[in-house]
């Protein structure tokens, strides 16, 4: 099973990916999260792209790209994979066709930007492991602490206000075009954002026949 999850930022991509990796066994392959860890461990690759990601704009299209073709080669990768946060563009989307990477099914998790502006302020993310959080809807057993890894929760700084703006601008006028890039292919099914996280799984999985 290889699967995109599309959605604009904070539309819960990220915590269903987590619940979709267990249940489907596959893994999740996040170019938000493996970014921001390049910039903790100050890698070429995170000194090149720190300024962007605090903007909220987008990286590079060829720095992704050479980033998912490392990384589905992986071993963990053979069954599968679900994409989280990429492509977020139809040139990576092209890219990602031309160097024979396919899926089965792309779900976006349609949500209003109200409810994003609202959402984004509780929003917490492990420094270490890059789970995330919300203050409200998902909070930790034991607050500012990862459950997982034990790391410790940050808000991200692309998660205030005026950053979240950007990040929508930017996610309606690069990304959403995918939707019809892959309607056309026959691969989008399209799910609403339900009361709970666990009601959102329940319909992603329904639309791709689990
Ligand atoms: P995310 O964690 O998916 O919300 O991504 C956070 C930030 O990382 C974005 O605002 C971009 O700056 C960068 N980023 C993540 N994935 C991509 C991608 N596929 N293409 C370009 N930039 C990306």
């Amino acid at each position: 099973m290889k699967l995109i999850l599309l959605g604009a930022p904070g539309a819960g991509k990220g915590t269903q990916a987590e619940i979709l990796c267990k249940e489907l066994k596959i893994p999740t392959i996040s170019t938000g999260n493996i970014l921001r860890a390049a910039i903790k461990a100050g890698t070429e690759i995170g000194k090149q792209v720190e300024a962007y990601m605090n903007a909220g704009k987008l990286v590079p299209d060829d720095v992704i790209i050479s980033i998912i073709q490392d990384r589905v080669k992986a071993d963990d990768c053979k069954n599968g994979y679900i994409l989280d946060g990429v492509p977020r563009t139809i040139a990576q989307a092209e890219a990602l066709e031309k160097v024979g990477i396919e899926f089965d099914n792309v779900i976006s998790i349609e949500i209003s930007d109200e409810t994003i502006m609202d959402r984004m302020s509780g929003r917490r993310v492990c420094e270490t492991c890059g789970a995330s959080y919300h203050l409200v809807a998902v909070p930790p057993k034991v607050a500012g602490v990862c459950d997982k890894c034990g790391g410790k929760l940050i808000q991200r700084h692309d998660d205030e206000p005026e950053t979240v703006k950007e990040r929508l601008e930017v996610y309606h006028r690069e990304t959403e075009p995918l939707k019809d890039f892959y309607k056309k292919r026959g691969l989008l099914k399209t799910v609403e954002n339900q009361p709970t996280v666990a009601e959102t799984s329940e319909v992603i999985l329904r639309a791709i026949g689990r």
